[in-house]
């Protein structure tokens, strides 16, 4: 939003990154609007169905996340990414200070997903997966994997990972020669689904606040 001219210190618009404000001294406003640092933060949990696509606005006009908490009044926004056809726990907030420290890799958040895999996953793939597979931007890092259910032409895999790269699941089993059908993500740091329907969002408690900080 800097580099883009769309921030203004004061009602003058800066376009360089770095530049230091004073909380409770300096305005700050974006596309015009005052930001009030004050805001009262709030936190949702949504259960993503497939056919969503995780940004604020898509350029294609296809449906966003966002449709589905048009309630909402507060400016959220997502806390990384979910694939269009990935379901499962996406977290949405206007915290940006938590949402970077949810998402950047230093921190390390696991992140568990349901994964159903094209054919039979053998315990040499599974051993592979959990310790690190080549991907174009580098080897994985060590992950949990317990086998769920396994049939004729689908194996599904409870998988944890504590990084956070694009599309790092299905890529993960392409890898290893086994195309992704079904990805759904069950929880996210200390947060789960908990019977949360597919579509529908909560409002985190407080004290599932107090767990992410
Ligand atoms: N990994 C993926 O491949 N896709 C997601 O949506 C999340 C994790």
């Amino acid at each position: 939003m800097i580099v883009a001219g769309r921030v203004q210190i004061n009602g003058k618009t800066v376009k360089e990154l770095g530049v230091k404000v004073q909380e409770g001294i300096d305005q700050i406003a974006v596309d015009g609007k005052v930001i009030d640092s004050k805001e009262e933060k709030v936190y949702y949990l949504l259960n993503k169905p497939k056919g969503y696509v995780t940004t604020k606005k898509d350029p294609q006009g296809r449906p966003t996340v966002m449709n589905l908490l048009s309630e909402v009044k507060k400016r959220i926004f997502p806390v990384g990414r979910l694939d269009q056809d990935t379901t499962g726990l996406l977290l949405l907030t206007n915290d940006g200070d938590l949402a970077y420290r949810l998402t950047h890799p230093s921190f390390g958040v696991e992140k568990t997903y349901e994964v159903t895999l094209k054919g039979q996953v053998n315990a040499v793939t599974l051993s592979l997966l959990a310790k690190g597979v080549e991907l174009e931007d580098g080897v994985t890092a060590p992950a949990k994997v317990r086998m769920i259910k396994k049939d004729k032409d689908s194996t599904t895999l409870e998988l944890t990972i504590h990084e956070g790269r694009n599309r790092q699941v299905r890529r993960m089993g392409e890898a290893v020669g086994h195309k992704v059908i079904s990805l759904q993500r069950l929880s996210f740091g200390p947060l789960k689904l908990q019977g949360l329907p597919e579509g529908s969002y909560r409002k985190l408690r407080p004290s599932q606040v107090a767990q992410l900080i």
